[in-house]
């Protein structure tokens, strides 16, 4: 596996790639890897000739400066665990490798930027005012700006992208449309731990009690799947919400059963096309999210 640091230099490099009529299959990720980013890796690697990573914490995507400092760095574990799945490339750059004075300076105020969009108007509609865009105000604003800005460096043929964050999977597709991108965005399924638990960096910052509690999230989304033929989306979420509240140590931030298009909630199963039920729960110290598609 090769690493690369700088930005120039991981596009030179793909440039001769691409020129050799190589495709190119990309998973971005924030590192602390696990399982789950590994699937994205496997899958990239049977779509394409050349996969790359990037590891990348992106300040702009916090809405909590906290959670950013707490957020696990662990480079060499990650390139090791990158290496045994024989991903080829490694992007691990500094920030400034990806933002301009300006840019830094941008989030340091707390103002939305916007640059990323390159003169184009880029709108979401009402794909980030919900759920997790609801909840965190800017969070999608910087995902795609991150996202965006390693699509131009990597221009890959194929990117790979969990289905565990199902919100910010509509608003990839969504940027890459609107900004005319010639890249496939391809959706992996959710990998889950033993007890149900979708895999996440941030599990790991769980304490041990949380740790054994919190198979209740995916508990809860099987019990939805289960149950939805023939009831209301209303009795639903109050079943949802008294399944997570019984555990004393967990909040629910939200549960929702959205359209899988729109992502805007569905008051119907008999007229909606299709219904995913996600949910977000906050932890003392963690915020864990997951989902379930019903139909
Ligand atoms: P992150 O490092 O958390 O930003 O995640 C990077 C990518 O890995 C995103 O596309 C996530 O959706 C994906 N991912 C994270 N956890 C999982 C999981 N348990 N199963 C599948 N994909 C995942």
């Amino acid at each position: 596996m090769i690493i690369f640091y700088s930005s120039e230099k991981i596009k030179n490099h793909l440039h001769g790639i691409r020129s050799r009529q190589k495709t190119i299959g990309f998973a971005p990720t924030m590192g602390a890897l696990h399982k789950g980013h590994v699937s994205l890796i496997a899958a990239a690697k049977e779509q394409c000739d050349v996969v790359v990573c990037s590891i990348f914490v992106n300040p702009t995507q916090f809405t909590d400066l906290s959670d950013l400092d707490k957020y696990p760095r662990t480079l060499d574990a990650d390139s090791s665990l990158l290496q045994s799945a024989n991903c080829d490339i490694l992007f691990a750059p500094e920030i400034n490798e990806i933002y301009s004075d300006e840019e830094i300076n941008a989030k340091k105020n707390n103002v939305e930027d916007k640059s990323w969009m390159m003169g184009k108007t880029v709108d979401f509609g009402l794909l980030d005012k919900v759920m997790e865009g609801a909840q965190r105000p800017g969070h999608f604003n910087g995902v795609a700006q991150v996202v965006s800005k390693l699509f131009r460096i990597v221009e890959p043929h194929k990117a790979f992208f969990g289905q565990k964050d199902f919100q910010q999977l509509s608003v990839i597709r969504s940027m890459v449309k609107q900004m005319e991108m010639n890249i496939e965005i391809v959706a992996c399924p959710i990998v889950r731990e033993k007890d149900g638990l979708a895999m996440s960096s941030r599990n790991r910052r769980l304490s041990a009690e949380e740790r054994k509690s919190v198979h209740a999230i995916y508990d809860t989304l099987i019990i939805m799947k289960k149950n939805y033929k023939g009831a209301s989306t209303e009795d639903l979420k109050m079943l949802a919400e008294r399944l997570i509240l019984k555990n004393p140590l967990m909040k629910l931030e939200y549960f929702d059963i959205v359209d899988a298009e729109t992502l805007q909630p569905i008051d119907d199963f008999k007229t909606a096309k299709s219904a995913v039920a996600c949910i977000a729960v906050k932890l003392s110290n963690v915020r864990l999210i997951d989902n379930i598609i019903l139909y």
